[in-house]
């Protein structure tokens, strides 16, 4: 069974068209999954039965079931999805004072293979069709009767090594005739995937871009982040200065502060260096202790002191307040503990 969620508007048309449909009618189908959002094909009545009927032996609207679902104090929910196939994913969503918004998850599993990540401990099992990350807006959406207004490609996974898949995602939550979600509200958030990022960079859309990078130097990256060896920091960093040139639009810079490995002055010192020149801005996230490793999160002075050095050296630094600490808030983690990894 294919998902309906799994195609852009224009693959929609391209679909009736094959099924000797006017193409105008894929524009009212897809108008209708996302501003009504029908349990079922019988309910989008603005389409023949027939068609009704035929699309129902063809597709099914949302193939995620719920399987968990944890609530923070603080807002913060978590879920547990079920896939068609019985694989599981985890998405978040998070209450900010400028909207809702959405970690999505892009992959089972990640091969990325970062030290001190909770997703990687399970290795990628396959990646997920765009109407898999659709869904996950569409069910958290609806679960909670809530407009979301901002979505970040944060969750499992390496999004740029399901490249075309999280694209497609983004065209159709973009779509305007759909969610309208737009395009400055999407994040994607890479670990330094070069040829993703200049695919990227060509793309024509608004949309924002992350880096992980979690290092100051090589040395300590290569030992956080395997992808360094393949894309050390001066490829990474070339390649975001040309995507900056293409796009005009400013990288945020993501930075987990972790006790004793990167969260020294000098390590601030050489971000900063490292990032001098470029339109972007560092955002400081403490670190979320993984039962599975021996890293710990920095002290709070140390998280002081190195924003304090990055603002003393003019680099704009924010920093992420921590979201769901109550629950199993760490990437990865609900779903690691699940299948019994943790
Ligand atoms: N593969 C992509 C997106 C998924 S990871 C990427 O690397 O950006 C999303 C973010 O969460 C990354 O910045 C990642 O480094 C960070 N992260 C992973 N595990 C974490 C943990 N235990 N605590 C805090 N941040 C974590």
């Amino acid at each position: 069974m294919k998902l309906i969620y799994d195609l852009t508007l224009a693959k929609m048309q391209e679909y009736f068209l094959e099924i000797n449909q006017k193409p105008f009618r894929a524009k009212q189908l897809f108008g209708w999954l996302y501003t009504k959002k029908p349990n079922s094909f019988e309910d989008i009545t603005v389409l023949s039965k027939d068609l009704r009927d035929s699309l129902s032996r063809e597709f099914v609207i949302d193939g995620l079931k719920i399987a968990d679902k944890q609530m923070s104090k603080d807002g913060t929910v978590k879920y547990l999805f079920e896939l068609l196939d019985g694989n599981l994913i985890e998405t978040v969503l998070m209450v900010h004072d400028y909207g809702l918004s959405l970690c999505v998850t892009s992959q089972v599993g990640c091969n990325m293979g970062c030290k001190f990540c909770a997703s990687g401990l399970l290795k990628k099992v396959r990646n997920l069709t765009p109407g898999e990350m659709v869904g996950q807006v569409m069910k958290v959406s609806h679960d909670l009767d809530v407009r979301i207004s901002h979505v970040v490609v944060m969750g499992t996974g390496e999004p740029f090594d399901n490249y075309d898949n999280v694209m497609d995602f983004v065209r159709i939550i973009n779509d305007p005739a759909g969610l309208a979600i737009g395009a400055r509200h999407i994040t994607i958030s890479t670990c330094g995937i070069v040829p993703g990022i200049e695919r990227y960079a060509n793309e024509g859309i608004q949309t924002n871009l992350a880096i992980s990078l979690h290092g100051s130097n090589d040395e300590i990256r290569d030992v956080l982040m395997p992808i360094n060896k393949t894309y050390n920091m001066d490829k990474l960093r070339e390649a975001v200065a040309n995507y900056i040139a293409m796009t005009n639009r400013r990288v945020t810079f993501e930075y987990i502060l972790i006790d004793g490995v990167n969260d020294e002055l000098i390590h601030a010192r050489q971000l900063a260096h490292y990032l001098r020149g470029l339109n972007a801005y560092v955002n400081l996230i403490p670190y979320n202790a993984v039962a599975d490793n021996d890293y710990k999160p920095s002290s709070p002075e140390k998280t002081a002191a190195f924003k304090a050095e990055l603002l003393r050296l003019h680099i704009n630094t924010t920093q992420r307040k921590e979201h769901g600490g109550d629950i199993d808030g760490a990437c990865g983690q609900l779903r690691a503990k699940k299948s019994g990894v943790l």
